[in-house]
């Protein structure tokens, strides 16, 4: 599974690749771009969208976090959004979410050892800090899915979907695709890490043709 990075030799087979390909592809990529999609996803290493749909580079507006959240206070978010539905006009949002998704499973076990580990790192002014960090992400996480009832309740792939579910009602509910993407169809998509199948759990909402 391990593979040693050497960035410009890989770099070189790709450039070699692609103008195999197409002998002017990256002229024509350096002229701008106009991607379709934007793409919200995991930033789990086994789940690079435009690899998972097999798209070339230009097609994909990809916004990535962990256990692909839309939080409505996250400035990155917000700006990839506004980029993507204002300048790029993009003509579908796809929410990507995955099996195993070491996000979700965080939520699901860190309550209980946040509470712990708080009491050993009370004299540690940084390493709190860092942690208070990483709790604010985790909580959103934890906010979406209801944690206490749902983590018991469900299979890891219902959480999952559940996931996505919630995320596409958040995009919904965002200022920037109120004002800029009301008619811009949302999907969402579970990759399934085991079959490598993109399983899509929510069909377009038929209203927002209307
Ligand atoms: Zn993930």
């Amino acid at each position: 599974m391990k593979k040693e990075l050497n960035l410009s030799k890989q770099n070189e087979q790709f450039i070699l690749e692609m103008k195999k390909q197409d002998p002017i592809f990256f002229s024509n990529l350096s002229q701008g771009q106009s991607p379709e999609y934007f793409v919200l996803a995991c930033s789990d290493s086994r789940v690079s969208p435009s690899i998972t749909a097999n798209m070339p580079l230009g097609h994909f507006f990809v916004h990535r976090n962990v256990a692909n959240q839309v939080v409505e206070s996250d400035d990155s978010f917000s700006a990839g959004l506004y980029y993507a539905l204002k300048h790029l006009q993009i003509k579908k949002i796809i929410i990507e979410g995955h099996t195993n998704c070491g996000g979700i499973d965080a939520a699901c076990k860190t309550r209980q050892q946040y509470g712990q580990k708080q009491e050993l790192d009370q004299k540690s002014k940084d390493s709190q800090t860092a942690e208070e960090g990483i709790m604010t992400w985790i909580s959103e996480i934890q906010k979406n899915l209801h944690v206490q009832q749902q983590c018991k309740d469900l299979t890891n792939f219902e959480l999952v979907k559940l996931n996505v579910l919630n995320q596409i009602e958040n995009v919904k509910e965002h200022p920037v695709y109120k004002k800029y993407g009301e008619s811009v169809e949302i999907s969402g998509y579970v990759f399934d890490l085991s079959s490598g199948k993109l399983i899509e759990v929510a069909a377009p909402n038929p209203e927002a043709f209307n």
